[in-house]
C-alpha cells in the first residue's frame, strides 16, 4: 500500500515495501466517501461505495429486523425505518433494491410487520433526483420508487445524525435506526499529503493530457482525477467509463513518451449513462439524448454490465444468478458472510 508520495524527490514510499523512484507516476487511487462534516456522520451513518459497505449495511438491517422480530416496541422507535441520503445514482440504486429487499423478501419472512412499519425515505438537497438525466426520465424515477413504496423529501438537508434518528436542516426529526450515505465522494486522502492545491470534491486537477502541470512526469486519472470534458468545458463524473478511458490514455501516453512517439490530448467519448431502480426498471440516456426506460433499459444495462464482467465465467456467473433471481424472485438477501 502507497503510504505518501514525495512529488519532487519522484518517489513513492509503501508500508510493506522499501521506497521507489520512478521516472512516470499515475495517481488512480479512487474517491472516499464525503460526509460534508454532517454532525454524527462518521459514526453513524452507513456509507455505500465498497463492498465492504455493503456488506456491513446487510447486516445491520438483518440484525435491526431480527431484533425487532424478538422486540416488536423496537418497530414503533424506527427500528426497520431507513433513510438514504443522496438523490443520484448511488442513492437511487441503493433506495430500490432496499425496497425489493423489503417488499419481495422481508414482507414473507415477517408477515405480521405492516408496509408503514418499514419506512424507507429518500433525502436529497436539491430540488430533484437523477439532475444528470433528462426530465423523463426524472418523472420515470419518482414514479418507480413511488410504486417500490420509497418516500422522496427533495430540498432537504440532512444536518444530523444519531444511531437512532436523523435531523433535517427544516427542523424535521425522522425515525431510523439506519442512515445510508449515498450523498457524495471526494479524491483518495493520500493526496492531500501531496502539498498540491486540489480541485473541488480533493481531486487532483489535470492538463488535456491528463498531466498535473506541476509536475508533467505525473499523471492522474479516474474518480481521483478533475478531467475537463474537452466538448463540454465541465468537469467529467466520477463514473467507470471515465476511470477506464482516462487510465488506458496515460498508460498509452506514457508508452509513446518512452518509444519518443508523439502524444495526443485525452477525448472523453462518452457512450451515454444508465441506472436501476429495481426488477424491471432502469433508465438508460444516450448519447444523442435518446432516453430508454422500464424493461427494455433494464436489458440493456443488463446487457452492458454483462460485458464489462473480466472472463466468459463471470459472465456466465451472473446470467446463472439473474435467472435464478428472475425465476424465483429471490435473491442471497438472507445470506450473511464474515468479512
Ligand atoms: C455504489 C457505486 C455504484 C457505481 N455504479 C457505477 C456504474 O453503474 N457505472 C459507472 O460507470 N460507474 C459507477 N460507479 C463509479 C465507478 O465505480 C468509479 O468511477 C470507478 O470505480 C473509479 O475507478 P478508479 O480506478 O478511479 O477508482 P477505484 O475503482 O476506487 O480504484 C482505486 C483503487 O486504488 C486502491 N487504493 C486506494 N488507495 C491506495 C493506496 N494508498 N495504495 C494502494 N492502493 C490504493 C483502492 O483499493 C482501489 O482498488 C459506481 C460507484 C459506486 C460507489
Amino acid at each position: 500500500m502507497v503510504t505518501a508520495v514525495d512529488l519532487d524527490a519522484r518517489e513513492a514510499h509503501f508500508r510493506e515495501l522499501e521506497p521507489l523512484t520512478y521516472d512516470y507516476l499515475v495517481f488512480g487511487l479512487g474517491a472516499e466517501v464525503n460526509f460534508f462534516g454532517v454532525d454524527g456522520a462518521p459514526e453513524h451513518a452507513f456509507p455505500l461505495y465498497t463492498l465492504a459497505d455493503a456488506v456491513r449495511l446487510k447486516e445491520h438491517v438483518l440484525q435491526n429486523w431480527e431484533a425487532a422480530d424478538r422486540n416488536p416496541d423496537r418497530i414503533d422507535d424506527g427500528a426497520l425505518n431507513i433513510v438514504v441520503v443522496g438523490g443520484g445514482p448511488t442513492g437511487i440504486e441503493t433506495a430500490g433494491a432496499l425496497a425489493e429487499l423489503y417488499h419481495g423478501v422481508f414482507t414473507k419472512d415477517y408477515p405480521d410487520v405492516e408496509p408503514e412499519q418499514a419506512r424507507i425515505t429518500l433525502v436529497e438537497a436539491g430540488p430533484e433526483l437523477f439532475p444528470m438525466f433528462k426530465p423523463d426520465i426524472r418523472e420515470y424515477t419518482e414514479e418507480a420508487l413511488a410504486k417500490r413504496s420509497v418516500e422522496v423529501l427533495t430540498g432537504e438537508v440532512v444536518e444530523s445524525i444519531t444511531p437512532l434518528r436523523v435531523r433535517l436542516k427544516s427542523g424535521t426529526e425522522l425515525k431510523a435506526h439506519t442512515l445510508v450515505w449515498g450523498a457524495g465522494l471526494q479524491g483518495n486522502q493520500l493526496v492531500q499529503s501531496l502539498g498540491l492545491g486540489l480541485e473541488k470534491g480533493n481531486r487532483i486537477g489535470v492538463d488535456a493530457e491528463l498531466r498535473i502541470p506541476s509536475h508533467p512526469e505525473v499523471y492522474a486519472v479516474g474518480d481521483v482525477a478533475a478531467i475537463t470534458d474537452q466538448k463540454t468545458d465541465q468537469v467529467l463524473p466520477q463514473l467507470g467509463s471515465v476511470a477506464m478511458q482516462s487510465g488506458e490514455h496515460a498508460g498509452e501516453t506514457i508508452a509513446r513518451k518512452v518509444s519518443g512517439k508523439e502524444t495526443k490530448p485525452f477525448k472523453y467519448r462518452d457512450k451515454g449513462t444508465m441506472a436501476t431502480i429495481g426488477r424491471g426498471a432502469a433508465v438508460v440516456q444516450m448519447l444523442g439524448g435518446r432516453t430508454m426506460k422500464g424493461k427494455t433499459a433494464s436489458v440493456a444495462w443488463g446487457t452492458v454490465h454483462l460485458a464489462l464482467l473480466p472472463t466468459n465465467e463471470d459472465r456466465a456467473k451472473a446470467v446463472v444468478d439473474w435467472a435464478g433471481a428472475g425465476l424465483t424472485h429471490q435473491r442471497g438477501a438472507r445470506i450473511t458472510v464474515e468479512t
